[in-house]
């Protein structure tokens, strides 16, 4: 069976995904990518400010021109940025460039959070132009100079953008998903960047040879070192006592905490044994109504600590901030995943002596890799 059918939309020709209606062959690995797609009006050179209201560092303009550069020969790029050097920045250069030429443009990244918050800074950083978010529920208007949106929804746009632009390449979902290669593969239609603090030899590769390019950054942007995590290591029992210790330590010198845990439903449970042992915290997931004013308070420093799910692994900036990796073992903490929450300590320029501590029954690749990265990283500054 299978005919020969080659799904027209993600490429599958493998006859345990095929189905049959009325004679016809059907796709039913693509299934969930289906929907409304966009239509663009006829392009035309667009007006485009930059405004940041800060100067990019030295490294940062010349990997932006580099970039642009690279762009208008016709070459892909792989920016290889580590730990919070400012990357995104980079990208402004050609993004302002491609919508001044009036083609199609996409931003793509893996988890909604981020789309939202960047597009919210895109915005901000062109205010001439017109940017639309799309992500899962979020899609009513599909069509603007700049598209920011989750990588699940480039199924929308086929054979659509001149550039696109994927930020978070090495992190769930999209790492090992052929599927969301696919639909990227197939909304692609002129040039590629992506940007990875953690590159994976299999990217890595993919930007070897003619045609490509890989470029690095290593500065941090704030030129302060991310507190290298320390690992305790031993059975549930012993790390949750672990963390007692830690969060009255914390509570007792006024230093704010956020426990990170790998799921919602331990953020709420977690919470519950941690609350008659130590007063004044909190939990945030993305299922927690009211999680704004919970991080607002937090803010002003009314908790002492929250834990939380990955929702506030970045765009948070609290002074003094320590933290915590609860089950940092588990699987969906990936290298890139923990040096993103690594990165959330020790960010404010007064006070870069954040700690960062993973509390693990065992060692992962993932682990162990962030430690490295993070060493690697604190190294160049
Ligand atoms: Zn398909």
């Amino acid at each position: 069976m299978g005919n020969g059918f080659v799904c027209p939309r993600c490429g599958n020709s493998d006859p345990r995904y095929i189905g049959y209606k009325k004679g016809a062959s059907y796709c039913r690995r693509c299934l969930v990518f289906q929907g409304e797609e966009a239509v663009f009006p006829p392009s035309h050179p667009k007006q485009v400010k930059l405004s940041l209201g800060y100067r990019l560092s030295k490294e940062q303009q010349e990997l932006s021109n580099r970039i642009l550069f690279n762009f208008q020969r016709g070459v892909d790029t792989l920016v290889y940025a580590v730990c919070g050097s400012g990357k995104t920045e980079i990208s402004y250069g050609v993004i302002g460039y491609a919508m001044s030429k009036g083609m199609k443009v996409a931003f793509a990244l893996p988890r909604r959070d981020v789309v939202i918050e960047l597009y919210h800074r895109l915005h901000e950083a062109f205010p001439l132009n017109k940017f639309v978010a799309v992500y899962g529920g979020h899609s009513a208007d599909l069509v603007g100079d700049c598209i920011v949106l989750t990588t699940h929804q480039l199924y929308r746009y086929p054979d659509c953008f001149d550039l696109i632009i994927m930020d978070e390449v090495d992190a769930f979902p999209f790492k090992g998903s052929e599927l969301l290669e696919a639909m990227l593969e197939r909304s692609l239609k002129g040039r590629l960047i992506m940007m990875s603090a953690t590159p994976s030899k299999a990217l890595v590769k993919r930007f070897k040879g003619a045609g490509k390019e890989i470029l690095t950054l290593h500065t941090r942007f704030h030129k302060h070192p991310i507190p290298v995590p320390r690992l305790e290591l031993g059975p549930r029992p012993l790390l949750f006592l672990s963390l007692v210790r830690k969060l009255r330590r914390y509570g007792k010198v006024g230093k704010p905490c956020f426990v990170f845990v790998p799921t919602v439903e331990l953020s709420e449970s977690l919470y519950r044994k941690l609350a008659g042992i130590c007063a004044k915290g909190d939990y945030v997931s993305s299922k927690r109504v009211g999680r704004s004013d919970i991080i607002d308070r937090f803010k002003k420093g009314g908790y002492r600590y929250l834990v939380t799910t990955a929702v506030l692994e970045r765009g948070i900036t609290v002074k003094d901030l320590q933290v915590i990796v609860y089950r940092a073992d588990e699987a969906i903490y990936d290298a890139a995943a923990l040096i993103q929450i690594a990165g959330r300590a020790g960010r404010k320029k007064d006070a870069p002596d954040g700690e960062v501590t993973f509390l693990a029954q065992k060692e992962t690749e993932g682990i162990r890799d962030a430690i490295l990265e993070i060493r690697h990283c604190n190294a160049f500054l």
